[in-house]
């Protein structure tokens, strides 16, 4: 038999091309594409018939695209047109704004769409949702394609390049195949899973892809949810083994000959929080047991103070600090921001990246080795396989959910009994960070340094679009830089390459006079990094982008952040946006667009509050309500099934199962554990698996 890790492009109908997009997707392997179920699915039993529309509904039909066009409204709008057509009648939809549709929506394919029905002109649908379910032929109706009633349709997670129906397409003709070479991947006996009521995995992997109901869906989805959440478990249980068998670590000294005069030079005071973490890291480094510390606090709240102190309590004890951050342009800026704080002690930071000149690092990693470079702030350029540190103290991870869990491993190898502190700005709460970082000690800082103004929320509906933007203006002009920010619709292809662009051209002669750029998934790392930079810069005023930002970056000069189709965000990353205003003196502004009748519930909790923490309370409590497989959360990126408040049995379950497995067989050396100890190498790579386990 093959094997199943195989890569993607020797399934049939994939090829190097296609690998190369589902590589986008996350999907490398046989096995991958298997775990690629879809996000949601429609249900055709649902659907109204065209004929049966009435104003003032809100429905979901299926047509066929009978004829398109754009049509200039009042002010200049311009507002794309698309007649659809099923078995009982034809209906007109309208899309204001979005000229541009006129690219993706033509005759003869087949859409779905969602939206209200009102009276203009006849009956008209403005469509909040549309999803191309196939392509057509303009010239004649092809035959078998019209949805039969009770078909479920399986919607896939989409990239640029590869739409959810060539994927579709893609799964069904090697689904058989795939789901035999799974029969022998089950790790849970009988027993286990009728504890649970899940299926085995074939069954579950099956349904997923092709339901014949969709009340069959919950139970397959629970199946993956809780092999999630065990394998999870299982990698902390392990890790928490090893640390109480094998972990010496460095014991720092009390001596504090610049970490005193640090904090008391600073011209604030810690906030409570604050003090409550640093105590705790301190301890941490003292003992002489490894520190691996969580510092989890929203943006702003000050974590950089106390990481900065705890690399000075390293480097008062002649060892070396290290900060690595997950970009370049993170990396300088920390780099900034700890030249300024630790000047007052004498401390000269490094900075190793990967945009050095072969000199320039040739010479910085001769400091790191001879020890003469202290405290040293980088990217992954750290964890290259040519830099020696001569005393590594504390290593300081920063958004360490942007780093793979093998990079992590190996900066912590850097220096093999270094204490490691992992600064996280995702606000979770203390339980939940307690199940996602279970190897992992937490301090938290819930406390705001004093007198902070709130960023002003608002949420607004299209009609308000216009005099937002005489605002934004208004702050253009005081000297102020704003960001739009536009979801990347995968799912339909619309915002494509050239929708963005165009987007980019509109609203550079809206904002005429201004410098608009414009940031989008097509952009290389670098390209990305050269238009933040000359943002930062000052250089462009507004900032475009259909990618979301970078997490924690800091222009303090950026008061104005618009978000479009605001409700296509979690809210979590609602929040890490507005984060990213009102960072200065200046107060800051955000406005969160929706695009339905009426803002969903989510977008209120987000314009009510500005805590971070609360909003994540309100996020797990709302998410059940959403898509079947939730929003995949910025910064929660291990759970793609599980949804932790619907799913805490199944946690619990797991919690207990994995101890208890440890517990009895601390390797997975017995035959029947043998497969767990190769899943969790599968998921959460194979030095890591067998570097915990020691
Ligand atoms: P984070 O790293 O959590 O985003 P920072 O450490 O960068 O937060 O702090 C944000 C801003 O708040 C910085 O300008 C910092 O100097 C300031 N700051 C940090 N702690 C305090 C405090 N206790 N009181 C007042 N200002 C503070
Ligand atoms: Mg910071």
């Amino acid at each position: 038999m093959p094997s199943i890790y195989r890569p993607v492009q020797f399934l049939k109908t994939v090829g190097p091309r296609r690998a190369e997009r589902f590589a986008r997707l996350g999907v490398l392997t046989a096995l991958d594409l298997l775990y690629h179920v879809p996000r949601r699915y429609e249900d055709a039993t649902t659907v109204a018939r065209i004929s049966s529309l009435e104003p003032g509904d809100e429905a979901t039909i299926i047509g066929r695209v009978v004829s398109t066009g754009v049509i200039r409204a009042r002010r200049g709008l311009r507002v794309f047109h698309a007649v659809l057509r099923d078995a009982t009648g034809q209906i007109e939809c309208a899309w204001p704004g979005r000229p541009w549709l006129e690219r993706t929506v033509r005759k003869g394919q087949l859409l779905l769409v969602t939206g209200p029905v009102r009276f203009y002109h006849g009956r008209q649908m403005q469509p909040r949702e549309h999803t191309l379910l196939e392509e057509g032929d303009e010239a004649g109706e092809p035959a078998d394609s019209e949805p039969a009633a009770g078909r479920v349709f399986p919607i896939y997670p989409a990239t640029e390049g590869l739409s959810h129906r060539q994927i579709r397409a893609i799964i069904r003709v090697n689904l058989p195949t795939l789901l035999r070479e799974v029969e022998s991947r089950e790790p849970f006996d009988p027993g286990w899973r009728s504890e649970l009521s899940i299926p085995p995995l074939r069954k579950a992997l099956e349904t997923l892809h092709d339901p014949a109901a969709l009340e069959d869906v919950e139970p397959a989805r629970r199946r993956l949810a809780y092999e999630e959440l065990f394998y999870l478990q299982l990698l902390h249980a392990r890790a928490r083994h090893r640390q109480k068998t094998d972990a010496v670590g460095i014991s720092h000294s009390g001596e504090r000959r610049l970490s005193e005069p640090f904090l008391r030079g600073l011209p604030f005071r810690l906030t409570g929080a604050q003090e409550r973490a640093w105590r705790e890291i301190e301890a941490d480094m003292e003992r002489d047991v490894r520190m691996y510390r969580l510092l989890q606090g929203d943006v702003a709240s000050g974590k950089t103070v106390i990481a900065a102190t705890a690399m000075l309590k390293a480097i008062e004890n002649d060892r070396q600090a290290v900060l690595m951050a997950p970009t370049e342009l993170l990396a300088e800026q920390h780099f900034r921001t700890l030249t300024g704080l630790m000047e007052a002690v004498g401390v000269e930071p490094e900075i190793l990246t990967g945009s050095l000149s072969v000199r320039e690092r040739q010479r910085a990693l001769e400091r790191l080795a001879s020890g003469e470079a202290r405290a040293i702030v980088g990217t992954h350029a750290l964890i290259q396989a040519d830099v020696r540190f001569a005393a590594p103290g504390v290593v300081v991870i920063d958004e360490q959910h942007r780093f793979g869990v093998e990079q992590r491993r190996l900066l912590r190898e850097a220096g093999e009994r270094t204490d490691t502190l992992v600064m996280s700005a995702t606000p979770i709460p203390r339980s939940l960070a307690l199940t996602l970082y279970g190897d992992l000690d937490l301090s938290v800082l819930d406390e705001m340094p004093p007198g902070r103004t709130p960023v002003t929320t608002g949420v607004r509906g299209p009609e308000s679009r216009e005099a937002a933007f005489q605002f934004l203006e208004s702050q253009l002009r005081e000297g102020r830089q704003g960001y739009i920010v536009y979801p990347l619709i995968d799912e339909s292809e619309v915002l494509d390459l050239r929708a963005a662009t165009e987007m980019h051209e509109r609203l550079s002669e809206r904002f005429a006079g201004f410098e608009v750029g414009l940031l989008h998934g097509r952009l290389s790392g670098a390209e990305r990094e050269d238009v933040m930079r000359r943002y930062l810069a000052g250089e462009i005023q507004l900032l475009v982008s259909t990618t979301v930002i970078e997490v924690g970056i800091d222009v303090p000069n950026a008061t104005v952040m618009y978000i479009e189709d605001a409700e296509r965000f979690g809210l979590a990353q609602l929040h890490q946006l507005r984060g990213r205003v009102g960072r200065g003196t200046y107060q800051g502004y955000c406005a969160a667009f929706y695009s339905g009748k009426e803002p969903p519930e989510r977008l209120e909790a987000f314009a009510r509050t500005t805590d971070g923490f609360e909003l994540a309370r309100a996020d797990l409590r709302l998410r059940g309500q959403g898509n079947l497989f939730g929003e995949r959360q910025h910064g929660v990126p291990e759970f793609r099934f599980a949804e932790l408040e619907r799913d805490s049995d199944l946690l619990e379950h797991a919690w207990r199962k994995a101890r208890k497995l440890v517990a009895s067989d601390p390797k997975l050396e017995r035959p029947e554990h043998r497969q767990f100890a190769r899943d969790l190498v599968e998921r959460y790579g194979r030095s890591e698996a067998l570097y915990e386990v020691g």
